[in-house]
């Protein structure tokens, strides 16, 4: 941030304004600003300037930081802690929501719409979350009922009466006389912008249409088992009805992140865990981090398991909706050879491969190529895959 702009220069208000007032300012100046109705030369720039002071100064951290440090970013944390990052689908942007509030609202298409449309977020959530389900805040802007007129959009002593000219039915019928007969045309009614409502005193604050831009956050709970691309639906959360009409929904879409660990395939989990040659020979017990925080499964290798060989495990995979059951885990084994083994060690082995007749070197040969290979060793330790942190 360059220029030192007085946020509270820009909207008029007092140093100590409270929430409601500051609303009311910015609504105030954005509305006779907004590039829609001003074409003034320098209405854009200015109701730029009004928007940036409004999302800093509505935003308590923000205005907090700004008031302390001069900076709505405070010392370099970010604010907001607790509340989810979204993505907006369906184009919904601060834009689009000005548009609808400034642009006329109803008044703009053919057809009179005054119900609220739904509204699309995506929310991402962890591997972690999506298997023991979770509550989410998540942080929002949309068009809400207006405060200061519960959404009738009636300033306080101000009346709702039927619109007379279409007796509120928000259309009006032309008949016209033509060669062919008559024709009637149906279109919406001038008077109310086919709300069929009219109002001898609107709300200062919504001018009339009964919702303003706010910024929302909402709880979301998401189900235990829940799958990408799955959508979750928050009821009345969209965007809200010109005078009171009906509210759409928000409507969550869950992206899943898998992370590096576990792969998911429908409602089983697969993750790789090193063995050893000698383990993978012999057998052994593996104790292995599961998917819910702190859960740790015990999978038991049978002896002469091969590498890349899958072990499952019932029952801790991800949780299947609607029931208490879970998918499978599958551990995929990867079967790595000790590089460190002592002369003794090998000698051991050496013994027992040349009883079944395997094609071993026998230990001066194994010192030759050792010389002529190099860091044996080293090499081998390399060669392990990098898991577990
Ligand atoms: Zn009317
Ligand atoms: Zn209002």
């Amino acid at each position: 941030m360059e220029a030192k702009v007085d946020y509270y220069e820009v909207l008029g208000v007092d140093r100590d304004a409270d929430a409601r007032t500051i609303k009311r300012a910015f609504l105030k100046k954005a509305r006779a600003l907004h590039p829609d109705v001003n074409k003034a030369p320098d209405a854009e720039e200015k109701f730029k300037e009004v928007n940036e002071a409004y999302s800093v100064l509505s935003d308590e951290q923000k205005r907090a930081n700004y008031d302390r440090y001069g900076d709505p970013d405070g010392l370099g944390g970010f604010g907001g802690a607790g509340v989810d990052v979204s993505d907006i689908f369906g184009g919904f942007g601060m834009d689009d929501i000005f548009s609808s509030f400034f642009g006329g609202g109803a008044s703009g298409g053919r057809t009179a719409r005054t119900a609220g449309r739904d509204m699309g977020i995506t929310l991402r959530i962890s591997l972690a979350e999506a298997a023991s389900g979770c509550t989410k805040t998540v942080a929002y802007d949309r068009l809400a009922p207006c405060d200061d007129c519960n959404g009738s959009g009636c300033a306080e002593g101000g009346h709702v009466t039927t619109c007379s000219r279409c007796h509120g039915t928000g259309r009006v019928v032309t008949v016209q006389r033509t060669i062919l007969g008559q024709m009637q045309t149906q279109s919406e009614c001038p008077v109310c912008h086919g709300t069929g409502h009219s109002i001898d005193h609107p709300c200062e604050t919504c001018g009339g249409q009964g919702r303003t831009p706010n910024h929302e956050t909402v709880k979301v709970e998401i189900p235990a088992g829940v799958h990408s691309g799955q959508s979750l639906k928050v009821e009345g959360y969209g965007e809200a009805g010109i005078r009171g009409d009906r509210s759409g929904d928000l409507i969550v879409r869950i992206d899943v992140q898998e992370g590096e660990r576990f792969q998911r395939e429908g409602d089983d989990l697969y993750c790789v865990e090193d063995v050893t040659a000698l383990e993978a020979m012999c057998g052994c017990t593996l104790d292995v981090e599961g998917v819910l925080s702190d859960e740790r499964v015990s999978v038991t290798v049978p002896a002469g398991s091969q590498h890349a060989q899958h072990i499952e495990v019932e029952g801790y995979g991800m949780p299947r909706q609607g029931s208490h059951a879970r998918g499978k885990l599958v551990v995929v084994l990867n079967v790595t050879v000790p590089g460190d083994l002592s002369a003794e060690d090998l000698e051991a082995i050496r013994s027992i491969a040349a009883a079944r007749g395997e094609r071993v070197a026998g230990a001066k040969a194994a010192e030759q190529a050792e010389g002529f290979f190099g860091h044996r060793h080293g090499r081998a330790a390399s060669a392990k895959p990098k898991h577990k942190k």
